[in-house]
């Protein structure tokens, strides 16, 4: 049976699945990321590529084409920009590299956007046409899909919806700009916010521990909730007034501790939305870990693979 092989490149971890076309995952592995140069990375995507086929033989898989999701700008299979975790990796010629050494049709796209495709094609924005993605971590990461198809500007410059300003004069942001989404929205900025509460820095501090503490109610806890449940509910706002999405996907960790999370952030959209549109549903992404890597070979699947035959 022909399965694809699909790549999620992170800062700290590469993600992998192997899977049909249907988005079902016969395999899925992590490695550590542990970026040095251009040189061993690729050295370390050869390697898990030839892991695969190996076990391939075994499993009777046939590997039709591999997909690659790597967090910066991608052209035409090239990282040109904006890797910002890889520092001296541009340009990098991901899908060149990959047909050139297995001989297998090779693609590659941003990361938000295999996210994106994962949860259109089989995750939670299976049936819509219109939907925005966000994700919820160390920083904010997003996606739009516009009456069936994914936009990203430009050539794949845009699409940063972590980058929305939504403090005026605010904190500076890693973009260049300040009082950005991601600044005030972030898993991190939630915590740091605790801290900054607490008067005291811990590094054990994350999203999921504090959630618990939300969940039990501790004080300071809910302040900072109740501030990042804002935070958040003003940049869903401008983009669900903007877009009139069917449905805004929210992904990461955080997202996926309890429905209590999704149910702050209900508090105070009303707030921020023209009332016609207040009732925009909001749902948690569905493929978690795998969204990319599975999105990326669905991708394949759809518009490269069948477009051969
Ligand atoms: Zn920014």
């Amino acid at each position: 049976m022909e399965y694809g092989l699909g790549i999620d490149v992170g800062g700290t971890r590469i993600k992998y699945s192997v899977a049909d076309r249907k988005g079902n995952i016969a395999y899925h592995n992590t490695i550590d990321t542990d970026y040095i140069d251009r040189n061993q990375f690729l050295q370390k995507l050869e390697g898990l590529v030839e892991e695969v086929l190996e076990k391939a033989t075994t499993e009777d898989w046939e590997i039709a084409g591999i997909s690659v999701a790597f967090p910066g700008i991608v052209e035409d299979g090239v990282v040109t920009e904006g890797a910002g975790n890889f520092p001296g990796i541009v340009p990098l010629e991901l899908t060149p590299f990959l047909e050139k050494r297995f001989g297998l049709p090779a693609i590659a796209m941003n990361d938000a956007i295999g996210m994106t495709m994962g949860e259109h094609l089989f995750g939670a924005a299976r049936d819509v046409t219109n939907a925005v993605f966000i994700t919820i971590g160390t920083g904010i990461g997003g996606g739009l899909l516009i009456d069936g198809k994914f936009y990203n500007g430009y050539h794949d410059r845009g699409g940063e919806l972590g980058h929305i300003m939504i403090e005026r004069d605010g904190l500076p942001c890693s973009c260049g700009s300040r009082g950005c989404l991601e600044v005030y929205g972030s898993t991190s900025a939630l915590v740091t916010y605790y801290e900054d509460l607490i008067g005291r820095r811990d590094d054990s501090y994350n999203g999921q521990m504090l959630f618990e503490k939300y969940i039990a109610g501790d004080l300071q806890v809910l302040k900072a909730f109740h501030w990042h449940f804002r935070n958040i509910a003003i940049g869903l706002g401008s983009l669900i007034n903007i877009f009139s999405p069917q449905l805004i996907v929210l992904g990461g960790g955080i997202v996926n501790s309890g429905p209590q999370y999704i149910e702050g952030i209900k508090m105070y959209i009303g707030d921020f939305t023209m009332d016609h549109l207040r009732d925009t549903p909001i749902v948690p992404a569905q493929l978690g870990d795998s969204a990319a890597s599975v999105g990326g070979v669905g991708h394949l699947f759809a518009n490269v693979l069948n477009q051969k035959k």
